[in-house]
C-alpha cells in the first residue's frame, strides 16, 4: 500500500476537485480526516477551495444582486462564476473543457445524488468543479453555459451549497481507486448491490447482557453470508421498501449456482 502511495505521489491525482464558494473558511479542516485525508496524502485526490469573491469586479467585490422581476432575496451574479471557472479550467466554453471534466451546480433542483451516480463520477471524471450557491440561488445563465451536471443531495433546502459540496466530495472520493485502502471495500456498503448494509458487531461478544448473534461466532462463512444477506434484506424492507421491490439473491447462493 505504501509503495502504491509513493509512486502515486509522483503521478497526477486520479481526480482534482475545485470548490467555488463565497465561504472558503467553511472548508477549513473538513477534508482533513479519515479516508479523504488519506486519499489527499496518497495523491489520489487534490482538493482546492476558491473564494468566488476574488473573481468579483469593483471595489465592493459583489457576488450577488437583486433579482430581475422582483421578489425576495438575492441572486448570485454570473460574472464572478464565469471568471472563477475560467481561472480553474482555462476556459468557460463547455466544448473546450479538458476531457473528463464535470462542472457541477449544487442545487435542490438537481438530480438526486445516488451511490450509482457517485460511482459513475468516480469512475469517469478526472476534474470536478463544485459550485456552491447561496441566497435564492445562482443566475440561470451559469446553468445554461457552464454546468455539465446539477446535483441535489436530497429533497430539502440547505442555506448554501457548502455542506452539499462536502457530501458529494466524500461520496465520490471514497470510491476512487485505492482510496479505501485494502482493509475495507465499498462493495458491501449500502446501495452497492441495491440493499442496505447488514448489521455489524465487534468485541466484546457480550455487552450489558446483549449477545452478538451466535452465527457470527461459528466461523461458517456460508452461514454468515446467508445471515448477513437476510438481515440486509429485512432492514431494506423495513426502512427502504422502495429499494427492496427489486429482486435480490444471496451472494453465496449466486456464487454456488455459477
Ligand atoms: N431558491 C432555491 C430553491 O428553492 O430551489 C434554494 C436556494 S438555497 C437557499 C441556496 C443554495 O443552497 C443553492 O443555490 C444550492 O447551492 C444549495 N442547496 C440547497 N439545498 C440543496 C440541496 N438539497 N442539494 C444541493 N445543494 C443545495
Amino acid at each position: 500500500m505504501l509503495r502504491i502511495q509513493a509512486s502515486r505521489m509522483l503521478a497526477a491525482p486520479v481526480m482534482r476537485i475545485d470548490v467555488l464558494t463565497i465561504f472558503p473558511e467553511f472548508f477549513g479542516q473538513v477534508f482533513d480526516f479519515g479516508i479523504i485525508r488519506r486519499a489527499k496524502l496518497a495523491g489520489i485526490v487534490e482538493i482546492n477551495i476558491h473564494d468566488i469573491r476574488q473573481f468579483a469586479a469593483g471595489k465592493h467585490k459583489m457576488t450577488d444582486d437583486r433579482p430581475f422581476g422582483g421578489g425576495d432575496g438575492m441572486v448570485m451574479k454570473p460574472e464572478p462564476l464565469f471568471a472563477a471557472v475560467e481561472h480553474v479550467l482555462g476556459t468557460s466554453n463547455r466544448d473546450e473543457y479538458p476531457a473528463g471534466t464535470r462542472v457541477v451546480m449544487l442545487s435542490p433542483q438537481g438530480k438526486p445524488l445516488k451511490q450509482r451516480s457517485a460511482k459513475s463520477i468516480a469512475d469517469e471524471a478526472k476534474r470536478l468543479i463544485l459550485i456552491c450557491g447561496r441566497y435564492e440561488g445562482v443566475d440561470e445563465r451559469v446553468n445554461d453555459a457552464l454546468i455539465t451536471d446539477e446535483i441535489s443531495i436530497g429533497d430539502y433546502v440547505l442555506s448554501g451549497g457548502e455542506p452539499a459540496a462536502v457530501v458529494v466530495t466524500d461520496a465520490i472520493v471514497r470510491l476512487l481507486p485505492d482510496a479505501l485502502g485494502s482493509e475495507t471495500s465499498a462493495e458491501n456498503d449500502s446501495f452497492s448491490d441495491g440493499l442496505l448494509d447488514c448489521p455489524h458487531y465487534t468485541r466484546p461478544a457480550e455487552f450489558r447482557g446483549m449477545k452478538v448473534p451466535e452465527v457470527l461466532l461459528n466461523g461458517n462463512h456460508a452461514e454468515i453470508e446467508k445471515w448477513r444477506f437476510e438481515k440486509a434484506l429485512d432492514k431494506t424492507r423495513r426502512n427502504r421498501p422502495d429499494l427492496s421491490e427489486r429482486g435480490h439473491s444471496c451472494p453465496h447462493e449466486r456464487s454456488e449456482k455459477s
